[in-house]
C-alpha cells in the first residue's frame, strides 16, 4: 500500500505515541485493582486519580465531577435516562435537536417509546445552528432536560452553547452537551457555559477507544447507570479501564496544552482546502456553518455525484474520507444531518466529509483536491443527469 492521507478524524484519530507509551505499565507490571488495599494497588489508583485531574482542568470542573465510560455513547446515554428517571417527578420533557449523533437520538427514541418522555427535536437553520427563539418557545413547565451538541461531528456547525446554558439556567432546566468532538479542539468551561453535564470520548483526540466520561456537576440529581461496585462514586460500577483512563488523561492533556497552535493550523488548512474545492470544482456547496465549525472539519456536496462512489475512488488513491457519519455508512438513507440542513436527498447524497488532524499537511491537501477533481470529472461523465443538466446549460 502507497501513503494513506487519513482525513476521517470525527471518525476516529491515531493513539498518538506518547499515549501509547503511558498507558503501557498498566498493562503489564502495574496492573493492580485500583480498589483493592495494599500499595501495589494503590499505583493503578493514583493513575486514575491523576488522569481525573487532568481532564478537570480541562473543562475548569472539579476533580469528583468525572465519571469514566466506555466512551461517548454510554455518556450520552447516562446522561439522558438518568436525569429523566431522576427529574420525572417534575415533568417529562426533553428538548434536543434534529442534528444529534444518534447515540442521543435513538436514545431519546427509547425514552418516547418506552418511558413516557415528550422530545422536541429543535429544526437548525441552513448553516446548522438552532435558533435561540425556537428553544425558548419550545420550553414547558414540563421541560427537565435540555440537551444541545457543542459541535456537529457531520458539517462541524458549532452552537451558541453559551446562551443555550443561560437560557437553562434562568428556566431552572438542566443542560447537557455532546462535547465528543469539541472537546479539546475548542476552548470549554463548564461554568461559564452553565453546562450541567458533558460527553466525551477518547479516542477523538489522539486517546483509546472504548474510553470516555461523562462530566456531571457537583448537586445535579443522577441515577447510576451500571449497578454492581463502589466504583466512580457508586455511579458507575465495573473495575476501572485503568490503561484507557490513563491513556485518555494524557491525551486530554496533550491536546488542551496544544489547543492554539494545533487548530490553528488546522483552521488554515480547512480554509484552504474548502477554497481550493469551491473555486476548482464546479457545482459544489459547503456545508455547515463558514465560519462556526470545527477547525479540522469540511463538508461538501458535489451535484451529480454519488457520495459512496467518490469515497471508493478516493479509497483507490489512499485518501480516506466520509460520505456522512462512520454509523450511517453502509445503508442508503441520506444523512439525517444533511437533511435538517435543508438538502435535498439527490444533493445529500453526493456528500464528502473530511475532517483533518494535527497531522495533515499542505501536501496531502493538494493531492487531495488534484485526485477530487478528477474523480468528480469522471463521475460526472458517466452521469446521465449530468449530461442532461450540461445540455440545458447550452
Ligand atoms: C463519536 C461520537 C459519539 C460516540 O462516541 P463513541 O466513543 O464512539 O461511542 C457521540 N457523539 C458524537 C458527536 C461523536 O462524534
Amino acid at each position: 500500500m502507497g501513503k494513506m492521507i487519513y482525513l476521517d478524524n470525527a471518525a476516529t484519530t491515531r493513539t498518538a505515541p506518547e499515549v501509547v507509551q503511558a498507558m503501557m505499565p498498566y498493562f503489564s507490571e502495574l496492573y493492580g485493582n485500583p480498589s483493592s488495599v495494599y500499595d501495589f494497588a494503590g499505583r493503578s489508583k493514583e493513575a486514575v486519580d491523576r488522569a481525573r485531574g487532568q481532564i478537570a482542568g480541562v473543562l475548569g470542573a472539579k476533580k469528583e465531577e468525572i465519571y469514566f465510560t466506555a466512551g461517548g455513547t454510554e455518556s450520552d446515554n447516562w446522561a439522558l435516562k438518568a436525569a429523566f428517571e431522576a427529574y420525572k417527578a417534575k415533568g417529562n420533557h426533553i428538548i434536543t435537536t434534529k442534528i444529534e449523533h444518534h447515540a442521543i437520538l435513538h436514545t431519546c427514541e427509547y425514552l418516547e417509546k418506552n418511558r413516557g418522555a415528550r422530545i422536541t427535536y429543535l429544526d437548525v437553520d441552513e448553516n446548522g445552528i438552532i435558533r435561540l427563539e425556537d428553544l425558548e418557545k419550545a420550553i414547558t413547565p414540563e421541560t427537565i432536560l435540555i440537551s444541545v451538541m457543542f459541535a456537529n461531528n457531520e458539517i462541524g456547525s458549532v452552537q451558541p452553547i453559551k446562551e443555550i446554558g443561560m437560557i437553562a439556567r434562568e428556566h431552572g432546566i438542566l443542560f447537557h452537551t455532546d462535547a465528543v468532538q469539541a472537546f479539546c479542539q475548542l476552548p470549554i468551561n463548564v461554568d461559564e457555559c452553565g453546562i450541567d453535564m458533558l460527553s466525551s470520548s477518547a479516542h477523538k483526540i489522539n486517546g483509546p477507544k472504548g474510553i470516555g466520561f461523562l462530566y456531571i456537576r457537583k448537586g445535579v440529581k443522577n441515577r447510576s447507570f451500571i449497578h454492581g461496585g463502589a466504583q466512580e462514586r457508586k455511579r458507575r460500577a465495573g473495575t476501572e479501564n485503568v490503561p484507557g483512563i490513563v491513556g485518555y488523561g494524557v491525551a486530554a492533556q496533550r491536546a488542551c496544552d496544544s489547543m492554539e497552535e494545533r487548530t490553528d493550523k488546522e483552521r488554515r488548512l480547512r480554509d484552504y482546502l474548502i477554497q481550493r474545492i469551491t473555486t476548482e470544482i464546479p457545482y459544489v456547496k459547503l456545508n455547515g456553518h463558514p465560519e462556526k465549525r470545527l477547525p479540522n472539519n469540511v463538508n461538501v456536496s458535489f451535484r451529480f455525484v454519488e457520495g459512496e462512489s467518490l469515497l471508493l475512488m478516493l479509497d483507490s488513491y489512499g485518501i480516506c474520507g466520509s460520505s456522512g457519519s462512520a454509523c450511517t455508512s453502509g445503508s442508503l438513507d441520506p444523512s439525517h444531518v444533511l437533511l435538517a440542513i435543508g438538502l435535498p436527498h439527490e444533493i445529500a447524497h453526493g456528500s464528502l466529509r473530511l475532517t483533518l488532524s494535527e497531522e495533515t499537511t499542505k501536501e496531502d491537501i493538494d493531492f487531495t483536491v488534484d485526485k477530487l477533481k478528477e474523480i468528480v470529472q469522471n463521475l460526472r461523465n458517466m452521469s446521465p443527469l449530468y449530461e442532461d443538466f450540461m445540455k440545458k446549460q447550452k
